[in-house]
């Protein structure tokens, strides 16, 4: 049989893991990557249930647990320490049979890399297009052009996607969500919790990422391209009075480990992920506000399904139809969910407001509470075909 060729525009979570699912299918691949030197910034991440699933799925399950730190109890605060409700971790994980995992960026996308062939990643490659029909790839490769032949090609290109910009041009690009977001990971001895606190406009989490490392973000609504001189500086400025440890964990962080995103999503969703030969994924297909933790879950979501539709024998149009049947509408209904949350939570101002929902979040019962955060995360990889 004439082995097949996949091209992957990205070596994000998303491309990596849409990479490592086609090379189990049999696919040669070639992930192109824009960047000059694999790298993923960003501090740590969470991978809720689903995404774990999806690691099991893709074979790198236990070794993602060994890299992070599982199970972690938590829960819901108010900014000066009240909880609004209690995550029990042996009930979540009974519920959804895994546990949601803290791990650090760094190592996750190494760990992705590692169990790809080593001549499967060029970096300095830029995508410019791909022809949906003959699956030719054009790129830049150190700014000189080049192109590659492949019978599917997946973009995963980020937020600001390259292919979804060129196969889809109606879409509007990204828009901003209304919040800025400071993060970092850090060495950090105390003890530790996965929770999150909001306060009025803001609200702050923190995730043990296991090896004595913990990761934080601090979100705020704030106009659009706003920064400070010192970022934690400002962190600090803003939640130096929060409940412990947010001060302490401030207190730790030195401020080279401090990066700060705005936030903006995919607001107008996709009509479909796919065209001909050609398959989105991750935050190109629908990037999403972070506030339940899933951009980056849905990206392994994707890339899983990618692969357990695109057998050694299928037809690639049509599988990648069945791709964007499995995908699309449960992706845009946790970004729609993520941004509903996003106002719902840290960008809640005003007191009267903020009484009402602090109020039914600690008058839902634990079960209630415990299912509606297991909505998303419930996700179990499609059979291969
Ligand atoms: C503050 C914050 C917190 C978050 N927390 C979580 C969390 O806890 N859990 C979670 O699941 N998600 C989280 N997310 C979302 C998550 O980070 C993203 O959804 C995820 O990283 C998307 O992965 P991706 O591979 O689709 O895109 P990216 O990670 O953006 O990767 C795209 C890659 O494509 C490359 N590229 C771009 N253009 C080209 C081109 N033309 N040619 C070749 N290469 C190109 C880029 O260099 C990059 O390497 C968070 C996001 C933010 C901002």
């Amino acid at each position: 049989m004439v082995e097949r060729h996949a091209v992957v525009a990205g070596a994000g979570i998303g491309g990596l893991a849409a990479a490592l699912a086609l090379h189990r299918r049999g696919w040669r691949v070639t992930v192109l990557e824009r960047a000059p030197e694999p790298r993923e910034v960003g501090a740590g991440i969470t991978l809720m249930a689903n995404a774990v699933r999806g690691l099991d799925a893709l074979g790198l399950g236990t070794a993602a647990r060994r890299l992070g730190h599982d199970g972690a109890a938590g829960g819901l605060r108010t900014w000066d320490g009240r909880w609004l409700s209690q995550v029990d971790a042996e009930e979540m994980h009974r519920l959804l049979g895994t546990s949601a995992l803290g791990v650090h960026r760094t190592a996750l996308h190494r760990m992705l890399r590692e169990a790809l062939p080593a001549e499967a990643l060029r970096t300095g490659c830029a995508v410019q297009d791909a022809d949906p029909d003959t699956g030719v790839v054009h790129y830049l490769r150190d700014g000189a052009p080049a192109e590659l032949r492949a019978d599917l090609v997946v973009g995963a290109d980020g937020l600001r996607s390259t292919l979804r910009t060129r196969l889809w041009p109606h879409i509007p690009p990204p828009a901003y969500g209304g919040s800025t977001a400071w993060r970092a990971a850090i060495p950090y001895g105390g003890p530790m919790l996965a929770a999150v606190s909001w306060g009025p406009g803001a609200e702050f989490g923190m995730v043990p990422l296991g090896g004595g490392q913990v990761y934080w973000y601090a979100a705020v609504s704030a106009p659009p391209g706003e920064r400070a001189p010192d970022e934690l500086a400002a962190a600090r400025e803003r939640f130096g009075d929060w409940h412990e440890p947010v001060p302490a964990l401030l207190a730790a962080t030195p401020p080279d480990a401090v990066l700060r995103n705005d936030l903006y999503h995919l607001a107008t969703p996709l009509p479909s992920y796919a065209r001909g030969r050609v398959a989105l994924l991750g935050d190109a297909a629908h990037a999403m506000m972070p506030n339940l933790g899933q951009g980056g879950c849905q990206a392994i979501e994707d890339a899983v399904t990618l692969g357990a539709v695109a057998g050694p024998d299928a037809d690639i149009p049509a599988a990648l139809r069945a791709y964007d049947r499995a995908r699309r509408s449960r992706s845009q209904a946790v970004a729609r969910a993520a941004a509903r949350m996003a106002r719902f939570g840290q960008q809640l101002r005003n007191p009267a407001a903020i009484a009402v929902r602090d109020t039914m979040v600690r008058l839902t019962p634990g079960r209630m509470a415990l299912r509606s955060m297991a909505r998303y995360a419930d996700w179990h990889p499609p059979r291969a075909t």
